[in-house]
């Protein structure tokens, strides 16, 4: 199952499950998923609960392998310039200029 988040473009490929113990004490799983970097292309993996939604889940923000990762402040801050640029887009069309 391939799912394309649709904000950062990238592609993410389910590739397995693991067993994982919730605050509250209940087992569950967490979904495997893994993806390319978008500086240097190289494979990384991120962990996403079960029903997660790949344009919600915080998880699949990550765009980059371990070496570009950028800190939680800077994600934020690209996430909600590409927000941004995608309501500008949206708008855009809508009025049909
Ligand atoms: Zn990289």
């Amino acid at each position: 199952m391939d799912v394309v988040q649709e904000i950062t473009g990238l592609t993410f490929t389910l590739t397995g499950t693991e067993p994982y113990t919730r605050k509250d004490g209940r087992e569950t799983s967490l979904t495997i998923w893994k993806s390319n970097c978008k500086k240097c292309g190289r494979e990384f993996e991120i962990r996403a609960t079960a029903n997660a939604n790949p344009n919600e889940s915080k998880a699949f923000r990550v765009i980059h392998c371990q070496q570009h990762r950028l800190t939680q402040a800077q994600i934020t801050a690209r996430w909600r310039k590409a927000i941004q640029r995608k309501r500008r887009s949206k708008n855009k069309a809508a009025s049909g200029n």
